[in-house]
C-alpha cells in the first residue's frame, strides 16, 4: 500500500466552469485506523453535476468549505479493517470524495453501502444503473405515473440519468422523445435505446422539430436541464402533464440561473415536484433489484465514457456541462 494519499482540495469557489486551481491536488498519509474504522481504496468515481452545486452553495447538503477535500459519490474497496461490518475485500459504494483512499466508519454523513460482487458484471454499474443515477431515474418515473400511450420528453437524454429515464418510459408503453446535444447522442438514443425520437437542442430548428416528435403534446416532462429547453417543454404540455424537477444543469455554473415561466403551470394545472433521491434511501434496495433485472433481461442498456487518472477528475466535472459524456461519466483513480 502507498502511504500518501492524494486528494483534490476545493481552493476556490468556481465561477462559471472550473478553472485551473479551483481544486488542487495535495498529497496527505493514508490515514491512521483506529477501533471501528475501516480503510477503502477508491477505484472508481462518480461525476455528478450536483459536485458543481456543492462547489459553490448549500443546499441539500452544505457547500463543500474551501480547504476540504471535494465530495464525490465513488466505489472503494476495503484494504485494512477494524471494523466489525466490513472485512479485507468488502466493496463498498459512497461519498468517498475525490482521493486515493477513504476512511470507512459509523459517520452517517459519507451514505456507505456495501455492494455486491456480481459475476460478468462490472464494478461502475454500481454508479450508474444501479448507483443513483439508476435510482434516481427510478423513482423519479415512479412521481412521473406514466400510462400507456403518454408521450414523455426527457432532456439531458443521452446521459446517465436521462438515458435510463426514456428506457423505463418505454417499459411503460410511453411514447418516448429525448433532447440532447449531440447527432451521436440522437443516433445512440433512438437506434441502441428505443427512443421514438430525438432533438439535437443545439440545431437552429430543434423547436419546430419538438413540435413534430410531439404531435399530441407532451404528458412528462422529466426535466434535467431547465432554462430554455424546460420553457419550450413547457410550451408543450397538455393539461394536467406532470413534471418532474429532477435537475437544471443549465443553470449550475450560471450566478443567476434562468427563471421557469410559472404562467404555463398555472394555466395548464400542471404537477410539478422536485425530489432529491437521498429521500428514497429506505426504497433503493426494492429499486435496485428492479433495476438489475431489467437489466439482466436486455431492457435496460448503458453506456460509460471513462477517464483516466485522479488528477484529471477536475476536467471530467466540465465535461458535463460542455457535454463530454455519454452515459455514465467516470473517473477511474
Ligand atoms: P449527465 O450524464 O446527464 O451529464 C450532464 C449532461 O447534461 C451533459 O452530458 C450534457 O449533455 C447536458 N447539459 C449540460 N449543460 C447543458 C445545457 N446548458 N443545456 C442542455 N443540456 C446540457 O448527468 P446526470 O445524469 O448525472 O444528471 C442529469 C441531471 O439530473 C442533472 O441536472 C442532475 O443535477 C440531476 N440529478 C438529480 C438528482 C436528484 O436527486 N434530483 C440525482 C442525480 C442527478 P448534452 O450533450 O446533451 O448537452
Amino acid at each position: 500500500m502507498a502511504d500518501t494519499n492524494r486528494q483534490l482540495i476545493l481552493q476556490a469557489r468556481p465561477k462559471g466552469l472550473l478553472a485551473p486551481g479551483d481544486l488542487q491536488l495535495a498529497e496527505s498519509p493514508v490515514p491512521e485506523l483506529k477501533d471501528g474504522q475501516a480503510l477503502a481504496r477508491v477505484k472508481y468515481l462518480s461525476i455528478d453535476p450536483t459536485m458543481r452545486v456543492w462547489m459553490a452553495v448549500d443546499t441539500y447538503l452544505p457547500a463543500v468549505a474551501l480547504g476540504e477535500v471535494m465530495r464525490a459519490g465513488g466505489f472503494a474497496e476495503i484494504i485494512e479493517s477494524r471494523h466489525p461490518d466490513y472485512k479485507k475485500g468488502d466493496r463498498v459504494t459512497g461519498l468517498t470524495g475525490l482521493q486515493d483512499y477513504v476512511i470507512v466508519d459509523a459517520s452517517a454523513k459519507r451514505f456507505f453501502q456495501k455492494v455486491p460482487k456480481i459475476p460478468f458484471v462490472s464494478d461502475t454499474i454500481f454508479l450508474g444503473v444501479l448507483g443513483l443515477n439508476g435510482l434516481t431515474a427510478f423513482f423519479g418515473m415512479e412521481i412521473a405515473q406514466p400510462k400507456k400511450g403518454d408521450t414523455l420528453v426527457v432532456s439531458a437524454a443521452a446521459g446517465a440519468t436521462g438515458s435510463i429515464v426514456g428506457q423505463i418510459g418505454k417499459i411503460h408503453g410511453c411514447r418516448v422523445v429525448g433532447i440532447a446535444g449531440s447527432d451521436d447522442k440522437c443516433a445512440w438514443i433512438t437506434k441502441d435505446l428505443g427512443f421514438d425520437a430525438a432533438i439535437n437542442y443545439k440545431h437552429a430548428d430543434w423547436k419546430e422539430k419538438l413540435a413534430a416528435a410531439t404531435p399530441n403534446g407532451i404528458d412528462i416532462d422529466f426535466e434535467n436541464v431547465g432554462g430554455e429547453i424546460m420553457l419550450e417543454v413547457l410550451n408543450r404540455m397538455n393539461l394536467h402533464g406532470r413534471v418532474v424537477l429532477c435537475g437544471l444543469i443549465s443553470g449550475y455554473t450560471k450566478e443567476d440561473p434562468s427563471m421557469v415561466n410559472l404562467g404555463n403551470i398555472l394555466v395548464k394545472r400542471l404537477r410539478v415536484q422536485g425530489f432529491i433521491i437521498l429521500d428514497y434511501a429506505s426504497r433503493f434496495m426494492e429499486a435496485a433489484t428492479q433495476l438489475g433485472q431489467w437489466k439482466m433481461f436486455g431492457k435496460l442498456k448503458d453506456r460509460e465514457t471513462i477517464v483516466e487518472g485522479l488528477e484529471k477528475a477536475p476536467d471530467a466535472i466540465n465535461m458535463l456541462f460542455t457535454g463530454g459524456n455519454t452515459g455514465k461519466l467516470i473517473v477511474k483513480v
